[in-house]
C-alpha cells in the first residue's frame, strides 16, 4: 500500500471533521516523545526540507476536495513533525486560495517557532495547536527527547512571539506524564510562560493509549484536575488520527494499517473508518483468528495490535 499524504477525514473533539495533510513521511519529527502514539521516531531532525513533494500533496489535496466535501478543517497533522516541510506555508496558501471554504489547523509541536520564517508561514492558518510539555530543558529533553539543535529557550520565545501575532487561534496543549513533568512547582513555571503569552487556549492531556515507551501510564483524573488548576488549562480528550471514511472494500487492510502503527479499540477504529462497531468487531475477530492481529486489555479497554508488534505492558 503506498503512503498517501492526505487522510481522512477525522473526526476530533476540538477541529470537528478534519482533511489530515501529512507533510513528511512515517516517521520523521524533531522529537521523539516518551508519548508518542505514532510509535518511535525513525528519523530525528531539526533541518526543514521537503519531506514530501508540494506538487504531490497539492496533487493529492485537490483530488480529496473536488467533491466539495462536508468538513470543517484542512488540517496539517499526521505521523511526524509538518512544519519540518519547508513547502507548509506554500501547500497553506493553495488551499486558502483554491480552497477557500476550508479552515486550515496545524498541529505542531513547536520546536521551529524559533524561525521567523516559519512563523510567517504560520501566521495565516485559522488554528494552530502547538505543544508545550515542559519549560525546563532536563524535563524538555526527558519528554520530548529532542534533535540536539533543539533549543528549548529559542522554542519557547518563537512560541511567544508567534502568539504576540498571531491573529487566529491558538492552542497550546500540554501532555501531562505521571513522574516527568508534573511537580507543581514546575507546572508553576509552565503557568508562568503561558501567562506571558497573547492570546490562547491552554489544554491539558494524558496518555489515552499505548505510547512509545510501555512505562508512561496515563495521568489519574484528579492528577489531571490538580495540574489543570495550576495551569489554569482545561482537560481535554485526546482523539487519534487516521485514515478516516475508508471504504467497505479496503477495510481490513486499512484497519491491519492503522494497528500496525498503534493500538486502537474497537470504538477508535470505528470512529477512523466511519464503520460500525459491530462492522469493526467482525474484522478484528477474523485478523485475531489468521493470525495477523492480537488483543491486549488495558484500562481504556481491548486494544488490537498488529500481530507482529510486541506491544504494550499493562500500565500498573
Ligand atoms: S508526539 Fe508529536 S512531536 Fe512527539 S514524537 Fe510524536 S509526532 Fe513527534
Amino acid at each position: 500500500m503506498g503512503f498517501s499524504h492526505v487522510f481522512g477525514p477525522v473526526p476530533s473533539r476540538r477541529l470537528g471533521l478534519s482533511l489530515g495533510v501529512d507533510l513528511v513521511a512515517p516517521k520523521i519529527c524533531s522529537c521523539d516523545c516518551v508519548y508518542c502514539e505514532c510509535g518511535p521516531t525513525t528519523q530525528k531532525t531539526a533541518q526543514r526540507g521537503l519531506y514530501a513533494d508540494p506538487a504531490k500533496v497539492i496533487k493529492e489535496i485537490d483530488a480529496r476536495l473536488a467533491g466539495s466535501p462536508k468538513l470543517d478543517f484542512v488540517t496539517f497533522s499526521g505521523f511526524g513533525e509538518p512544519t519540518l516541510n519547508s513547502a507548509l506555508g506554500e501547500v497553506a496558501a493553495h488551499i486558502a486560495k483554491k480552497h477557500p471554504q476550508y479552515r486550515r489547523a496545524l498541529l505542531t509541536n513547536g520546536t521551529l517557532f524559533g524561525n521567523p520564517a516559519l512563523r510567517k508561514e504560520c501566521a495565516g492558518i485559522d488554528v494552530v495547536a502547538v505543544s508545550v510539555d515542559s519549560v525546563d530543558e532536563k524535563i524538555f529533553k526527558a519528554v520530548n527527547r529532542p534533535h540536539p539543535d533543539i533549543c528549548l529557550e529559542t522554542m519557547l520565545e518563537g512560541i511567544r512571539a508567534f502568539s504576540k501575532d498571531y491573529s487566529g487561534r491558538l492552542l497550546v496543549e500540554v501532555f501531562l506524564v505521571p513522574g516527568l513533568n508534573d511537580q507543581p512547582e514546575h507546572l508553576a513555571c509552565m503557568k508562568k510562560f503561558f501567562d506571558g503569552l497573547g492570546p490562547c487556549t491552554v489544554e491539558i492531556n494524558t496518555l489515552d493509549r499505548p505510547g512509545t515507551q510501555s512505562w508512561v501510564v496515563p495521568a489519574s483524573s484528579q492528577a489531571l484536575a490538580e495540574a489543570a488548576k495550576i495551569l489554569g488549562a482545561v482537560p481535554i480528550g485526546r482523539f487519534c488520527q487516521g485514515q478516516g471514511n475508508m471504504a467497505p472494500a479496503d477495510l481490513k487492510e486499512r484497519i491491519l494499517e492503522i494497528i500496525s502503527r498503534r493500538p486502537c479499540t474497537v470504538d477508535d477504529l470505528a470512529q477512523i473508518s466511519g464503520a460500525s462497531p459491530q462492522e469493526i468487531e467482525i474484522l478484528a475477530a477474523e485478523l485475531a483468528a489468521s493470525g495477523l492481529a492480537t488483543k491486549k486489555t488495558l484500562p481504556r479497554g481491548v486494544f488490537f495490535l498488529a500481530q507482529q508488534d510486541p506491544g504494550p505492558k499493562s500500565p500498573t
